[in-house]
């Protein structure tokens, strides 16, 4: 019997063509079903999505016939279904792009045929992995928020302290809910690939043991195409139990989704930076409550937006705020010698513990926040001298430092004294950084590369100069002002010289070449490395077992952005960073924290110093509420790129107008439209990137609902606009919901 399908493929964000195309079957198929279409004179994927339009409306002529199912895979679920509409109206693309894009690659590749050879290949035989890692014994703060998420709905906010043991809380929930029922699966977001090893060997030594090595899979854009159609198809046939992942693990088709972990979430990589600009985080909560699945967003600095959430249920929270404040302590840290079979040692005696517990002179185990004050220092001086006498002794005593600055290279920016010529990259309104290892000079928006000039371009004078400084600057000083220090326990009488201190860089340069990251993570695990430098990359999630010191050389600027979520980040990237810090407490020095600053009262180093994020939240909170800024109003950004910036701000001005003008007009809207400020279009900061202007607009609106009806309503307008005279130039435009940056 003929049958119509309308079926999803992937089309353009505008294009006109509608995103539901009509093809003839023979068979009737449930909606979700993956099936191939032809498109033009290629074949694609595409998924079968609504109820067919009736007869009357079909010109059998223009319908084309399906060219096959993939048979052996289910249907994508109604719940998949509905969060991948839910994602495209709210993220204001098209539901095939979101659709398609959330499927993996290859399964958009392949023929019907060679995915059923691929279903048909035998499973690996669950590889048994010994006993599985004994469960760690629970401190008291993480039964308390055990048993608060096995008792109650959620969705709900772990704050826990850096070291508090959130990840062991994951697990167990993890556990618990495997035990309790035999196809649930689970779902744990991390913020980024470089954490999923981590993660993944942690999950996999707990859990293969009980259910098999192919019970754990990962979803992350660091996976070629084939391992990541094999953890889709696992996930989607129900194989699979827990699923670790970047935020595009949020799509994964999981039939028996019962729980999703969201770590580190304000991290804001859980944002997209591009096509549909989705919230893994938000939509992870979207998903949670049509799968009826819990979910924990864990953080020890949530975004404020998830904390103003978990406020008091009674004052409109709808999160529920759980707290772990303490560090996992030395108590805790003799369970884990018991439960691993190994007796405590000399150095883990109980009242050695408890005297350096006493010295440390910091509650919970957290670090001691340190802020010098560089106005006292030598002008132009990288590292304050405290500091220096603070990293000797360290090292002296064979513990490790940190030390971060977040921008990478020699220097941001050339210059010649004479002349006032600067490296401006000629594509790009930013300079070209100084990177000294290859005399290059790089600019990090478009990658323009050229070899450092030997005399100024324009007058000819060979003393050009770095300005400002990178971490490789910092990695070379550092050996210059340290080059007296000895590894300790390196001089003796046949070596009387001993061995320099080995300072070891970080950042996006250092780990360009694949494996260079483990490598050099693995270098510092294993104390093969004194001094640590590096930009943010180092400053999150890494267990590092023996840095008792972490220092931000220059962390001021982001208390002067323009960016009102600079603070936040700032705060949350130094507390991170302060979390890197004496995580080894057998160690027995007291960590610290050094944050070198002009501005030392600043209430926000205040904050970091008692470890008081509740404080530094309920001042932003404040000031957002003032300033009608998120949480406390809705954004969107509408952004356009095109050759001339008038172009891109008169594209933009004038969906401005429309919205103002035109759609005042429409029947019922003008209430909507009281509610919705639409700003007039500005360059954006980056304004030319690779020959590119760009400028943005920003909506706002104290009603989500408003900003939504609005957008939805706006976008045809948007569309319509580019075809004015006025915008001839225009390259590209996108909608940003929910921005991060503004
Ligand atoms: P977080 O994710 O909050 O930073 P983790 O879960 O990684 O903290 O825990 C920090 C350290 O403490 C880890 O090495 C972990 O193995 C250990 N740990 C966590 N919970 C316990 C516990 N109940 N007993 C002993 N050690 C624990
Ligand atoms: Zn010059
Ligand atoms: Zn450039």
């Amino acid at each position: 019997m003929t049958t119509w399908l309308c079926v999803l493929v992937q089309t353009p964000a505008h294009a006109a063509l509608g995103p539901v195309l009509t093809y003839r079957s023979e068979q009737t198929l449930p909606l979700g079903t993956l099936v191939r279409v032809p498109l033009g004179k290629r074949e694609t994927l595409g998924v079968v999505w609504e109820p067919a339009a009736a007869d009357a409306e079909i010109d059998p002529d223009k319908v084309r016939d399906i060219a096959g199912v993939l048979e052996g895979i289910a249907p994508l679920g109604q719940a998949w279904q509905q969060l991948v509409g839910f994602a495209a109206r709210y993220y204001q693309r098209s539901v095939g792009e979101v659709a398609l894009a959330a499927l993996p690659p290859q399964l958009r590749e392949l023929s019907a045929l060679q995915v059923q050879r691929r279903l048909q290949r035998k499973p690996t035989a669950p590889a048994s992995r010994g006993d599985p890692q004994a469960a760690q014994m629970l401190s008291p703060e993480q039964t308390e928020v055990l048993e608060q998420i096995q008792t109650q709905a959620g969705p709900f906010l772990l704050f826990g302290a850096t070291g508090s043991g959130k990840t062991e809380v994951y697990l167990h929930a993890v556990a618990d809910l495997l035990a309790s029922d035999p196809a649930a699966q689970a779902l744990v977001m991390v913020p980024e690939i470089n954490l999923t090893p981590q993660l993944e060997s942690r999950f996999l030594a707990r859990f293969a043991p009980l259910y098999g090595e192919q019970a754990v899979v990962s979803m992350h854009s660091g996976m070629t195409n084939p391992q990541r159609l094999k953890s889709w198809l696992a996930a989607h046939s129900g194989a699979a139990r827990i699923v670790l992942g970047t935020r595009m693990a949020v799509f994964t088709s999981l039939p028996a989704l019962r729980l999703i972990v969201v770590d580190e979430e304000h991290d804001p990589s859980y944002k997209s930076g591009e096509g549909a600009r989705y919230s893994a985080r938000d939509l992870a909560v979207y998903r949670g409550k049509l799968e009826h699945a819990k979910v924990i967003l864990g953080s020890a600095t949530p975004s404020l937006e998830s904390w103003y959430q978990s406020r008091p249920a009674d004052q409109g929270g709808r999160y529920l705020r759980l707290h772990m404040p303490s560090r996992i302590g030395s108590l805790a840290a003799d369970s884990v010698a018991h439960a691993e079979g190994q007796t405590p040692s000399a150095s883990t005696d109980q009242a050695a513990r408890d005297a350096m517990r006493l010295r440390s002179g910091t509650p919970d185990g957290l670090p001691l926040v340190r802020r010098v004050d560089m106005n006292h220092q030598p002008r132009h001086a990288v590292f304050s001298l405290p500091l220096l006498d603070a990293i000797r002794e360290r090292v002296a005593r064979g513990e490790q430092c940190m030390v971060f600055l977040n921008r990478r290279g020699y220097s941001p920016v050339l210059h010649c004294a004479d002349c006032g010529w600067k490296s401006e990259c000629p594509h790009c309104s930013a300079f070209r950084v100084f990177h000294k290892i290859d005399r290059t000079l790089r600019c990090h928006h478009c990658g323009f590369t050229q070899r450092v000039p030997r005399a100024c371009p324009t007058c000819g004078n060979i003393d050009i100069e770095p300005m400002g400084r990178g971490t490789e600057q910092l990695e070379e000083q550092l050996g210059e002002l340290l080059a007296d220090v000895r590894r300790p326990g390196t001089v003796s009488a046949e070596n009387p010289q001993g061995e320099p201190l080995r300072i070891v860089r970080i950042d996006a340069d250092s780990t360009r070449l694949k494996g260079a990251l483990e490598t050099q993570l693995a270098a510092v695990h294993a104390g093969d490395v004194d001094v640590l430098v590096g930009t943010q990359m180092i400053a999150k999630g890494h267990d590092f077992r023996r840095i008792t010191l972490v220092a931000a050389v220059n962390p001021d600027g982001a208390l002067f952005s323009s960016d009102f979520r600079a603070p936040e980040r700032l705060f949350s990237l130094l507390m991170q960073a302060a979390g890197r810090s004496g995580r080894d407490a057998a160690l027995g020095s007291s960590s610290e924290v050094w944050i070198q600053t002009f501005q030392p009262a600043h209430a926000l180093y205040g904050a970091l110093k008692a470890h008081d994020y509740p404080a530094f939240a309920e001042q932003q909170l404040l000031e957002r509420k003032q300033a009608g800024m998120p949480p406390f109003s809705a954004q969107a950004l509408v952004r356009a790129e095109a050759r001339t910036q008038e172009a891109a701000q008169a594209f933009l001005n004038l969906a401005r107008q429309a919205a103002l003008e035109d759609m005042a007009q429409w029947p019922g809207w003008a209430p909507i439209l009281e509610q919705v400020f639409v700003f007039p279009a500005v360059p954006m900061t980056m304004q030319r990137v690779a020959n590119v202007e760009r400028a943005q607009m920003l909506v706002e609106s104290p009603s989500r609902a408003a900003l939504q009806k609005f957008m939805a309503a706006w976008h045809d307008v948007l569309h319509a606009t580019r075809a004015d005279p006025a915008c001839k130039g225009m390259i590209r435009w996108a909608v940003d919901v929910d921005p991060l940056a503004i």
